[in-house]
């Protein structure tokens, strides 16, 4: 390894996550952080930290400069972006690039390219993966889009260019809906992006959502399998599995070979998700999106593989190639990943940050508990809710839901209130049980349950 440090441009449980990896790689960490995360279990678990502004992420996380100048400060000589704030960004990872540090990740030209929704779906294209039927590239005059849109046929997906975590994203079911909702989108995207492109889609009802973690080195690319994250509110996932229940071996091998041959087209560097939307009744999947960075919902693929995602990119970085061939990649039994956030579930999930009590944290075989909490840690109100995901693995789908609902029954955390009883109410549900689920099966059940998410 000819990297000695590096520093972790994230927060929460990400950035725990990164510590250990590169520590477990003879890494220095250096972790940068907002004034309302100076107590945070990153700033405690890091060699060093540093302070880059207030909590506003505007002023701290997403400050490219803020950030850039922490690195000098402390000579580190790679940058991991985690995912969300700048991650995604390609100007960040060009900047990176610039002051001679490694940005782990792909390039800025890269990330540009496939960051960005509607130009990656071109790239599916002539890489031979299907895309959704929709538009070619960013939409321009309105009315011309609403034709185009007719065509497709309603209903329609008006999604932004730039959008990401569910949002910037709706859905027309006439022409008269698509000229209202379209400016709404372009401006919710302006707002939340700073690019208000939108391209069209059409709605592939009752999918599910299936992506395939990639792996590549510039010159060498591979899979390591699928995972499932249909269970999803406001387009969000909230429970992520694999592999998934829905797939033959033989789909399986052609999603998978379609996600390899899109990474070899952009000659991808790092770790990447190709996602797709399935339909389990044709068996026809349809490309959607690919990020660029490290997902929430690594650690199922981990579980299964038995391959660490955070030290391959960190060795990518550093110049190495992929330390695993594709054959030698399999997977064994069954692993889940439930997001715990700091939300009410009986409260339509209200944000509720407080301080954590006395914590109880889940173990025994096949659990992993990736998260950032301690007892007293005051959760700040500023950021994602997410405080840490739970995962759990078994030899079949079966036992690993058994797995996690004793899992969850460990899990103590005071009187803070969090998804975790949703896990348990969905871990007996028949519909996730046998598996059969879509992208539009949690939230018409949330609605009709909401007596099952009240507990702990
Ligand atoms: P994943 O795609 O890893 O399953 P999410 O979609 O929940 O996870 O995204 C992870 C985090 O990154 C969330 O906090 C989300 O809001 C944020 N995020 C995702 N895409 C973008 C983007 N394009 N710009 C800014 N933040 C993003
Ligand atoms: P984001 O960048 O916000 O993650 P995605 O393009 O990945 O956006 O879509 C998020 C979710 O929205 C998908 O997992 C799926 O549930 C739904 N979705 C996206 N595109 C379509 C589509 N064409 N038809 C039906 N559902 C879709
Ligand atoms: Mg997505």
């Amino acid at each position: 390894m000819s990297l000695t440090k590096i520093l972790i441009a994230n927060r929460g449980e990400i950035a725990v996550r990164i510590i250990r990896a590169a520590q477990e790689l003879g890494l220095k960490t250096v972790q940068v952080y907002s004034a309302a995360d100076e107590t945070s279990l990153a700033v405690q678990l890091a060699d060093e930290a540093v302070e880059i502004g207030p909590p506003a992420a505007k002023k701290s996380y997403l400050d490219v400069a803020a950030v850039l100048a922490a690195a000098e400060k402390t000579g580190a000589d790679a940058i991991h972006p985690g995912y969300g704030f700048l991650a995604e960004n390609a100007e960040f990872a060009d900047a990176v690039a610039a002051a001679g540090i490694s940005f782990v990740g792909p390039s800025g030209d890269v990330i540009r390219r496939m960051g960005d929704k509607a130009s990656a779906r071109k790239a599916a294209k002539e890489a031979g993966v299907p895309t959704v039927p929709g538009s070619d590239g960013v939409i321009g005059d309105l009315t011309e889009a609403c034709a185009l849109a007719q065509q497709i046929g309603f209903p329609v997906m008006i999604k932004a260019t730039a959008g990401g975590g569910g949002r910037g994203i709706r859905i027309a079911n006439s022409a008269e809906e698509f000229m209202t909702l379209a400016p709404q989108a372009s401006s919710e995207a302006s707002a939340a992006f700073g690019d208000g492109g939108l391209y069209l889609e059409k709605v592939i009802e009752r999918a599910r959502h299936i992506e395939v973690q990639i792996l590549g080195d510039g010159e060498n690319f591979i899979h390591c399998f699928e995972r499932e994250c249909s269970l999803q509110r406001r387009r969000q996932k909230v429970w992520e599995e694999a592999p998934s229940a829905a797939l033959t071996p033989d789909v399986r091998e052609r999603l998978c070979a379609s996600a390899v041959a899109l990474a070899a087209a952009v000659k991808y560097c790092g770790a990447g998700t190709i996602e797709y939307l399935y339909d389990d009744v044709s068996g026809d999947f349809y490309f959607i999106e690919m990020n660029t960075r490290i997902q929430v919902e690594h650690p199922v693929t981990e579980s299964i593989t038995g391959i660490d995602l955070l030290a391959e990119m960190i060795k990518v970085a550093d110049g190495q190639p992929l330390s695993i061939r594709q054959e030698d990649v399999s997977f064994r039994g069954h692993a889940i990943e439930v997001r715990i956030n700091a939300e009410d579930p009986a409260a339509n999930f209200m944000p509720f940050p407080g301080v954590v009590g006395d914590l109880r944290v889940p173990g025994g075989p096949g659990v992993r508990f990736d998260h950032m909490l301690y007892q007293g840690y005051q959760i700040p109100p500023f950021y994602d809710s997410l405080l840490g995901k739970l995962i759990v693995s078994a030899d079949t789908r079966e036992k690993a839901i058994i797995r996690l609902k004793r899992a969850i029954g460990e899990l103590g955390l005071g009187d803070l209130k969090t998804t975790a009883p949703l896990f348990t109410a969905l871990a007996e549900t028949p519909d996730v049980l046998s598996g059969s689920v879509h992208t539009k099966w949690l939230e018409p059940w949330l609605e009709a349950n909401s007596d099952k998410l009240s507990g702990h």
